[in-house]
């Protein structure tokens, strides 16, 4: 038996990437904030796509805490978790001069806090089952500066960095650490808030080399190969998946 744990499982990139463990077999913990349709739902997909077992909880990761406390749900769950995918994210978009403390630490808290404690909370069962595959959900926005995007570039940055800190330590017991780094992919977030500023979808593709937004599937596919077997000698990178957007 094989185990993931995901967290935000309920929409765009973290739910394309659960039906996508689920087609390898995963048994799957799903975990999101908010109400509990939206993740029974995925659970469900999970199931159809061949998960032989989808689990879902609510945490709040901006609660500190609450990403231990969602590990130890899935260990009693399924006894086991080979694979973390630190995947739930928030942006919070204003100018530099604007961000107030609770902006910073709430930001801070979801992206970043919760996947390092989540990951610590994953050790000790990963090291007894000899271990386990690690996978941050960064972003271009942490190699690359936009407006508007301090904190939130900081945070992915700062996690590109962490990728590479436990890689380096973990890789003596068998943990491999890893991170994806999506470009804008047109989730329905996206979709509906860049069609609110008139001109503003057409002003993100112009910048993608490859023309266009990738797909949550094309992120999901990044991960799970980053999850399984076909990504068994890569350790600490950062796989960016951006249509060429960082390489400008
Ligand atoms: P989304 O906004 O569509 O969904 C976010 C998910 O995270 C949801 O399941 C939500 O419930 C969960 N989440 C948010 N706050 C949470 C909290 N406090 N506690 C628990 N769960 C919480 O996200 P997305 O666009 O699919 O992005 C997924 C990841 O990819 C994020 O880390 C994001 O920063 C990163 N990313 C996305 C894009 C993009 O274009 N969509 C680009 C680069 C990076």
């Amino acid at each position: 038996m094989k185990v993931a744990l995901l967290t935000g499982a309920s929409r765009g990139i973290g739910r394309e990437t659960a039906r996508a463990l689920a087609a390898k077999e995963f048994h799957l913990f799903l975990v999101a904030e908010g109400t509990a349709e939206e993740l029974a739902a995925a659970a469900a997909e999970c199931r159809a796509a061949g998960a032989p077992d989808a689990a879902q909880a609510i945490f709040d990761l901006g609660v500190p805490g609450a990403a231990e406390a969602m590990v130890a749900a899935a260990l009693a769950r399924f006894g086991r978790v080979d694979v973390l995918v630190n995947n739930a994210g928030i942006r919070c978009r204003k100018p530099f001069g604007t961000f107030t403390r609770a902006d910073f630490a709430q930001v801070l808290e979801v992206n970043l806090a919760a996947a390092f404690f989540a990951s610590q909370a994953a050790l000790p069962a990963m090291r007894a089952q000899g271990g386990g595959r690690i996978i941050h959900v960064a972003s271009q926005m942490g190699r690359v500066a936009a407006e508007d995007n301090a904190v939130y570039g900081a945070t992915k940055a700062a996690l590109i960095q962490l990728t590479k800190s436990m890689a380096f330590e973990l890789a003596k017991e068998g943990i491999q650490v890893n991170s994806v780094s999506p470009g804008p992919i047109a989730t329905d977030y996206n979709i509906v808030s860049y069609g609110r500023i008139p001109g503003r979808t057409e002003q993100m593709t112009a910048r993608v080399p490859l023309g266009r937004f990738g797909t949550p599937a094309e992120v999901a596919e990044a991960i799970v190969f980053l999850a399984t077997a076909e990504g068994s000698f890569i350790q600490g990178h950062d796989l960016v998946v951006d249509g060429g957007y960082t390489i400008q």
